[in-house]
């Protein structure tokens, strides 16, 4: 799909990150943009944490080192590199997948850790480009949990109704109606926050 392509998923979900690649030997700075319709969050504890560990996980600098090392046109040379990712455009609503499939090794298998999230007003802000901060608080709207591990298992969704602002649990063909309280959940897997109130659509008239 080219830029100018335009969908209801890239107007809704689309956002950009700005990656800023400093060299560490001569400080040289560039940068590189990367469009994203989700962010895929590591998940820094096994047991316990909050979206916001895993969100500074997401965004801490990381710096490359021996293999990993990158070109630099100006010591025309593989240097170590500092590199740190910022949100240069906000998309509407942003898709956080928790990265609970883990291989170490070998070995595979699924992070049940009880991760805390807000419903209301998280904060972007400190992830944000300065130039670019609009829509700095985003409100949860929907979760996808996953139940059982790698194999197998099943996925379950909340969702907000955004006319009756109540809460509701589709699981196969069950809906109910869900109090607030249960929102917060160690199975969550997907996390959908808007920085907008949702509004009934208009029917546009032809005249
Ligand atoms: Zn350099």
């Amino acid at each position: 799909m080219t830029a100018n392509e335009s969908s209801i998923i890239t107007r809704l979900f689309e956002g950009q990150l700005n990656y800023s690649i400093m060299c560490l030997k001569c400080e040289n700075c560039t940068y590189k943009n990367e469009v994203f319709t989700i962010l895929s969050l590591p998940i820094p504890s096994e047991y316990e944490c909050s979206l916001q560990d895993c969100l500074q996980c997401f965004f801490q600098q990381d710096t490359l080192t021996w293999n990993n090392q990158i070109y630099c046109s100006f010591c025309e040379t593989k240097q170590e590199t500092a590199v740190r990712a910022s949100i240069s455009k906000a998309p509407k609503i942003m898709i956080f997948h928790l990265k609970r499939f883990d291989i170490l090794g070998t070995t595979k298998r699924k992070l049940r850790t009880d991760i805390h999230y807000p419903l209301t007003n998280l904060d972007l802000t400190p992830y944000i480009c300065p130039i670019f901060r609009k829509h700095p608080k985003y409100n949860l709207c929907a979760v996808v949990n996953h139940f059982g591990d790698l194999d197998g298992g099943h996925y379950t969704a909340f969702c907000k109704n955004s006319v009756t602002q109540t809460w509701f649990s589709f699981d196969d063909t069950r809906v109910s109606e869900i109090p607030e309280t249960s929102v917060q959940t160690a199975t969550a897997y997907l996390l959908f926050y808007s920085c907008q109130p949702f509004s009934i659509p208009i029917q546009k008239c032809k005249s």
